[in-house]
């Protein structure tokens, strides 16, 4: 008898099976109908190669590369790659060397960037940081407004005030906006390159002089743009080829085309790197020493990504972002010709962003949210993002996101047929307006009766049924789901407190997984 027959469950197949049906509902993650999430070389040999390194790395331990050293080599090897892609010197020579770590995605990669941050500056600043403590106060952390929201989640986990320079309405951030705000107590500057929501390169070598001025730590956020950058064409340094810029995030599981769990944080300097570590001996088990957020941890995505970039190299990496290159110009081109609409801002490299042109009637205009929830009819996805009030009252419009990867070329004259199409069927349709959902919070409390006045934070159940108010949630409330179309729920969180729509969105995730 074999042993699996032992077992209570159903078979392997079975289970397999019913996982292959599950995987049915998944949007494709090939093919470039999904513009955002999934990073399609179109190489089915990448896959596979990452696919089968994973396979040979699955039962270690990335814990102790001295217990598993190939580990070691792997990172070693990954991290000499992306010192080399980020021009960062290899000796003393300007700082260096920069050295780092492989970690398991770009959240994580950012918050060790503060984290590592904040800890050289209280090192650095034991007077101050007891005199902002006294103060009830804290170090910042000072970013553009349009800087990843993994900064937000840093500076709470990691008790910093998190302190945005106001963008332009266009989403670029200027200059001067840094220079007002830095000082001693700036913990770390960051920079991105380029910015997730608009697509645009902040201005790196400027800021980062600013910062070397102040003595300050300044990180480039290239966990976008980190593996396509370095071949795309007609870019001031942005990198460690600028004075200033201490350390650098990029996602491997991004334009680095390998499966998701993997990114690296490079640091100018061994001093830095240390930084970064947590290390104990102070209990009775084995010497712990993490240089990440993790314990143990899988060497699976380091293995793909170590496969991947050696398979690719430097040659393939720039033939793959040439296609980027061609893809977005052709849609930066063909967007700005569609009547209503508009590109956000000036994006450099492969995230675009839609925005209605405001410079037209509102008849004329396009209106990015619908658009999005158009173009989905018609097999594409685009990603709504919502408008946002910055402090001080200037307003980020809300926008539909793409991101550009090798696979788009393929689809492109059946894209921008359907941004057409799809641009066509809602031109002139307002921007959603809640006006029914909003009086039914201001009632319930939930909502300001007018600008300033006060609210309440909905507990999950009230959470929930403002959400199926909203049309989530539609099986029955156990496997919830969005509603079909996006841009009304979207408006609503829009003009929400921002502690309420948090609370109503958080609701949602958490009720599709809850059993
Ligand atoms: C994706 C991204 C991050 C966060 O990375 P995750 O891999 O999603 O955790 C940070 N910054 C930028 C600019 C990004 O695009």
């Amino acid at each position: 008898m074999s042993r699996a027959t032992q077992f209570a469950g159903p078979e392997a197949a079975e289970i397999l099976a019913e996982l292959s049906t599950l995987r049915e509902r998944d949007a494709p993650t090939h093919g470039g109908r999904v513009l955002s999430y999934v990073y399609d070389s179109g190489l089915a040999e990448l896959d596979a190669l990452a696919r089968d390194a994973a396979e040979l790395t699955r039962p270690l331990n990335a814990l102790d590369p001295t217990t598993f050293p190939s580990v070691a080599v792997m990172e070693r090897e990954l991290i000499g790659f992306m010192r080399k892609a980020l021009n960062g010197p290899a000796t003393k020579l300007g700082g260096g060397p920069v050295v780092g770590s492989v970690t398991s995605g770009g959240t994580e990669s950012c918050l060790l960037a503060v984290k590592t941050a904040r800890d050289l500056w209280r090192a650095e600043h034991p007077e101050l940081a007891a005199k902002l403590a006294r103060a009830g106060k804290r170090p910042r952390l000072v970013t553009p407004a349009t800087v990843h929201a993994a900064f937000q989640k840093a500076a709470r986990l990691f008790d910093l005030e998190w302190d945005p320079v106001v963008c332009e309405p266009d989403g670029s951030v200027r200059v001067s906006g840094f220079e007002q705000k830095l000082g001693a107590d700036v913990a770390l500057v960051v920079v991105s390159a380029p910015a997730y929501p608009n697509g645009a390169i902040d201005p790196i070598a400027e800021v980062a002089g600013i910062a070397k001025e102040f003595g300050l730590s300044c990180h480039v956020d290239a966990c976008f743009g980190g593996l396509a950058l370095p071949w795309w064409p007609g870019l001031a340094p942005w990198d460690f080829r600028v004075p200033g810029v201490t350390s650098i995030s990029a996602d491997l599981h991004k334009f680095g085309y390998a499966p998701k769990g993997v990114s690296v944080l490079l640091h100018r300097g061994r001093r830095r790197h240390r930084a970064q570590f947590f290390a104990t001996t102070s209990w009775p088990g084995y010497p712990v020493v993490n240089p990440t957020l993790l314990g143990s941890k899988p060497a699976s995505p380091l293995a793909a990504a170590w496969a991947i970039t050696k398979r690719l190299g430097n040659e393939g990496y720039a033939e793959l972002t040439a296609s980027c290159v061609r893809s977005a110009e052709t849609i930066v081109r063909e967007a700005s010709l569609i009547r209503g609409l508009s590109v956000w801002g000036a994006p450099s490299g492969p995230s675009i962003a839609l925005v209605a042109d405001e410079s037209l009637p509102e008849a004329e205009r396009v209106d990015p949210h619908h658009l999005a929830d158009e173009l989905a009819t018609l097999g594409f996805r685009i990603q709504h993002q919502p408008g946002f009030t910055q402090p001080g009252g200037v307003r980020l419009p809300h926008t539909a996101h793409l991101t550009i990867t090798p696979v788009t070329e393929g689809t492109l004259p059946e894209l921008v047929d359907a941004l057409r199409a799809a641009a066509d069927a809602v031109r002139g349709k307002p921007q959603a307006n809640p006006r029914l959902e909003l009086l039914g919070l201001r009632a319930l409390g939930y909502a300001p009766k007018r600008d300033g006045g006060t609210f309440r934070v909905p507990s999950p159940d009230a959470a929930w049924r403002i959400l199926r108010l909203a049309g989530a949630g539609g099986d029955g409330g156990k496997a919830s789901s969005l509603p079909g179309r996006l841009a009304p729920l979207m408006a609503l969180a829009e003009r929400l407190p921002a502690p309420v729509a948090e609370a109503i969105l958080s609701e949602l995730l958490a009720r599709v997984s809850e059993p």
